[in-house]
């Protein structure tokens, strides 16, 4: 009978193999065990690295066994999602092109939680370069709600979400560049957080929109999650990545920190929105109570320019990816189309091949989007708006300590329901503009919907590079929320857990 990790969190997988209730080894054969028996159904993984969990668990052994102090995520099992690189797999975006690309380092982010005791377990499923809301466009195949198998896990990380959500890693990393953290834990009933831009490095993970991509954790509790922030920010900014700063390893510190006579902005033009389910809607009523009932104060806000925010996204977004992608030229990295004449024929039967609809279609707009005469009138105004979105919460910043709002306007859908990709486009309201903006967002789990049956959620949004406080935030809603005897809101997935999986 291997060790049920269904019911431990984090850090008491951390705790049990420091003080040797278990040892790192079996924590990483049942994680093992879970992704052999439950995957097959949830499709969460690209790879899974037995070889690597178990080489990385029996140095930890050891190093216990030597008297050695244990770091703070000992033996973690931890799921990657596949644009980043560690070294010993493949890093292929989800995409043909880089189908066979063996990872040449390990990207900071990941190094980051190996340093801190995770034991990787494998590389998960995304939609192809993070162009997505719902992973329907890897290139390898779907990954399923473990909610329920007929609708999507979200994305662009959605293997990410899943793998922790069906219990087959208890931490994972995702990146956000619209909402690809954030609504992915919203459809999955996990916790995820995009923190500020700039608070995780971006070296090792391939690039979206470099201004507006963001490296984050996935877990079942806000503790998890501040676990995994502290780790990837020790050891302070990153010298590989230009853009990352120092941050102070907090989070753990400042979660119970309460929310007793602070300010939390509600967006009532958010609320009324178009298109947000009444469950959702009222889950963040919920929340909203519970931090009301813990001595926050509500106060409405307006963020006038925030309707411009989707359609800023997607001129920024397509700009940057159409650069980012020229790389993958068909000579340099990825898929080479064989057989051709010449170098400029290899190149575009090789991105003609190797890309899928979604990725073409991004740097087709993006090219167009950059090009002279149309530069003026598209780039220029969504920087312009961007400007102004930032504005926006700026101000709202100066009257509140956090805004709450829906992070998903609707609980997963089905696969193939969202097939017009302009109504996929629109299901990142939410999120996007947070990006755009560069401040960090929560996703908290606040239950099943009373209609769909669904995981549903609320996002908070914090101060620039108050993410510490923002968490604390999260988790006073948790709090709020999570059963008396229970550590998160929701259990692992009912279809998957075993029994007594609930968290003690
Ligand atoms: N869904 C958004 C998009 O398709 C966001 C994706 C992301 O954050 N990577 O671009």
């Amino acid at each position: 009978m291997s060790l049920n990790l269904d019911s431990l969190t984090a850090a008491q997988i951390a705790s049990g193999v420091a003080s040797g209730d278990f040892s790192a080894v079996e924590v990483a054969r049942a994680a093992l065990d879970a992704i052999e028996s439950r995957d097959a159904q949830v499709q969460a993984f690209l790879q899974v690295t037995p070889e690597l969990a178990l080489a990385a668990a029996a140095k930890l052994d050891a190093r216990r066994a030597a008297g050695e102090e244990m770091p703070s995520l000992s033996g973690v099992p931890l799921a990657v999602k596949d644009n980043m690189n560690l070294m010993g797999t493949r890093t292929t975006c989800a995409s043909r092109m880089l189908e066979t690309n063996e990872s040449p380092y390990t990207a900071s982010c990941v190094r980051r939680m190996l340093d801190a005791g995770c034991v990787p377990v494998g590389k998960v499923n995304m939609d192809e370069f993070a162009f997505g809301s719902s992973t329907e466009s890897s290139a390898f195949h779907r990954t399923n709600n473990p909610w329920d198998l007929e609708r999507v896990p979200g994305g662009s990380s959605g293997g990410s979400a899943a793998a922790v959500a069906a219990g087959m890693a208890t931490l994972s990393l995702g990146s956000d560049t619209g909402g690809s953290i954030r609504q992915p834990a919203a459809l999955c009933g996990v916790v995820g957080m995009k923190p500020t831009y700039g608070t995780v490095s971006r070296y090792g993970v391939v690039a979206f929109g470099s201004s507006l991509d963001q490296v984050g954790p996935f877990a079942r509790t806000t503790a998890d999650v501040a676990l995994s922030l502290d780790a990837l920010v020790s050891g302070g900014r990153d010298v590989l990545d230009g853009t990352s700063r120092d941050v102070e390893a907090s989070f753990a510190a400042h979660l119970e920190d309460g929310v007793e006579g602070r300010r939390v902005g509600i967006v009532p033009a958010f609320m009324e929105a178009e298109g947000l389910a009444p469950e959702v809607k009222r889950a963040v009523e919920r929340a909203a109570r519970s931090l009301a009932d813990q001595g926050a104060e509500l106060v409405e806000i307006d963020l006038p320019h925030l309707d411009a925010a989707i359609a800023a996204y997607y001129v920024i977004g397509p700009a940057e990816a159409f650069s980012n992608l020229a790389r993958f030229d068909g000579v340099r990295y990825g898929y080479q189309e064989p057989g051709c004449a010449n170098l400029a024929e290899r190149s575009a039967k090789s991105r003609a091949h190797g890309f899928g609809t979604e990725a073409k279609r991004r740097q087709l707009l993006g090219a167009y989007l950059l090009s002279s005469g149309v530069y003026d009138k598209y780039y220029f105004a969504a920087q312009k708006a961007r400007t102004l979105i930032t504005a926006d919460y700026t101000r709202a910043f100066e009257r509140v300590d956090a805004i709450l709002m829906p992070a998903s306007p609707t609980a997963a859908f089905k696969f193939g329901e969202l097939s017009d990709p302009t109504q996929m486009y629109l299901s990142d309201l939410f999120t996007i503009s947070i990006n755009i903006a560069g401040n960090g967002g929560v996703t908290v789990p606040m239950g099943l919907g009373e209609d769909s049956g669904m995981p549903v959620a609320a996002q908070l949004v914090g101060r620039p590079f108050d993410d510490a406080r923002l968490l604390s935030f999260a988790r006073a809603v948790e709090r709020a929320v999570t059963e008396a005897g229970t550590a998160s809101v929701l259990p692992v997935a009912p279809a998957f857990a075993e029994k007594g999986g609930e968290l003690a």
